[in-house]
Formats: structure tokens, C-alpha cells, sequence
């Protein structure tokens, strides 16, 4: 079961992407958490991605897809996986389409979580005294928030005209969201598959 988790910044995918791995028995696979692993590691990697994250823009498409392609070489990727943060333009959909289909399969499943622009604000502003992220600040957040309309809102649509989205309310507490999520994505779930 391969299943991808959109939304926008802020909207809880990192943490309800976590629950949806262990329910489909496959890694949670966010390219976020892979660029900040490569700055933390002072890889070439992050340093090319470092300017991009810090003021929001996307990294651009060839070292993200580089990125995410090794990552789906790995063995645990090879049946199930949560995507978490990709695909985020079009190229990259294109992309993705085109390294699953050589390994004869496909997505099966799209949940977007949605949740008001001003609640997102104020839900990172809240985050960053803990995460340290430094692309947590009002301005960058911001920014996000519009790449997000931009680029990848459009992305959503085009996987609701495949059938595949499910769009959950991502408001009212963690639990709640999280039995939305994994209701949302019950019936296409089948273990190991
Ligand atoms: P959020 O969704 O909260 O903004 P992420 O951790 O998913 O946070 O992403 C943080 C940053 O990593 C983005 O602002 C962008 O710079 C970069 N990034 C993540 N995924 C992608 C992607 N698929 N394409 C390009 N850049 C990306």
C-alpha cells in the first residue's frame, strides 16, 4: 500500500503520516525530515537544500526526485510506504508516476489534511518554541503557506480526478484527526499488499 499524505505547512502530516506507516507496514518517508538530516550531517546535499528551507521556497526538482528516488530504492520501500511532503509540483508528480510504474505499481491513496490559514500560523508559531526549526517564523511560515497555494494545492485536485484523495478535516484534537485519518483510508488498506 503506498499512500502519499498532502496538506499545508502546519497541518499535521509529519505526526499523522507516522500513524499511517505503521498501519500500512512501511516507513514514514518525509523529504523535510531527509533535507534537515542531510544540513545536520553537512552532507553536499544539504548544503545545496539549506537555502531553500530556511527561506521556504522548494528545493528544486532534480535533487529533491535524486533524493526520493535512492530513498524508494531502500527494501523497506519496496511494497508500502507513507510520502510525506512529496510530490509538491508537478515534475515531481510526473516523476513519482514514472518510478512507480517501472516497479509496476502505482499510488493508492491520497489523504489531504485541511485545516484554515490562520489556525496553521498559529499552530507553527506555537511548534517553533519546541522544534528550533528555523524556517518556523511568522514570515517564512507565511511564505510556506503561499508556495503551498501556488504549487501544490493544484496537485490535489489532480489526484482527485484519479479517484484517489481523501480529504480529511485536520482540526480538533490529535486523536480525533487521527481516527479521520486512518477511517478515510480503511478500506484501501490491506495489510502487506
Ligand atoms: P512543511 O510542510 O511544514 O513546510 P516540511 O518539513 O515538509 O515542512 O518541508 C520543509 C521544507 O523542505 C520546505 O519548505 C522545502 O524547502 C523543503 N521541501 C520539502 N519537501 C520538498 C519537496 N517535495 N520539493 C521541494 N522542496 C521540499
Amino acid at each position: 500500500m503506498r499512500l502519499l499524505i498532502m496538506g499545508p505547512p502546519g497541518a499535521g502530516k509529519g505526526t499523522h503520516a507516522g500513524a499511517l506507516a505503521a498501519l500500512v507496514g512501511g516507513p514514514h518517508i518525509s523529504t523535510g525530515d531527509l533535507f534537515r538530516d542531510h544540513i545536520d550531517r553537512r552532507t553536499e546535499l544539504g548544503r545545496l537544500a539549506e537555502k531553500y528551507l530556511a527561506t521556504g521556497e522548494y528545493v528544486p526538482d532534480a535533487v529533491t526526485d535524486d533524493m526520493v528516488r535512492d530513498r524508494l530504492a531502500r527494501p523497506d520501500a519496496a511494497h508500502s510506504f507513507v510520502l510525506d511532503g512529496y510530490p509538491r509540483t508537478d515534475a515531481q508528480v510526473a516523476t513519482l508516476d514514472e518510478l512507480l510504474d517501472a516497479r509496476g505499481t502505482a499510488v493508492d491513496g491520497v489523504v489531504e489534511l485541511t485545516v484554515p490559514d490562520d489556525e496553521l500560523v498559529a499552530r507553527i508559531l506555537r511548534r517553533s518554541a519546541v522544534s528550533g526549526r528555523s524556517d518556523d517564523t511568522e514570515e517564512v511560515v507565511r511564505h510556506r503557506l503561499a508556495v503551498y497555494t501556488d504549487q501544490t494545492a493544484p496537485l490535489v485536485r489532480a489526484y482527485g480526478e484519479r479517484g484517489l484523495l481523501h480529504r480529511v478535516d485536520g482540526t480538533g484534537s490529535m486523536e480525533e484527526v487521527r481516527r479521520r485519518v486512518e477511517a478515510a483510508v480503511a478500506a484501501r488498506v490491506r495489510p502487506g499488499a
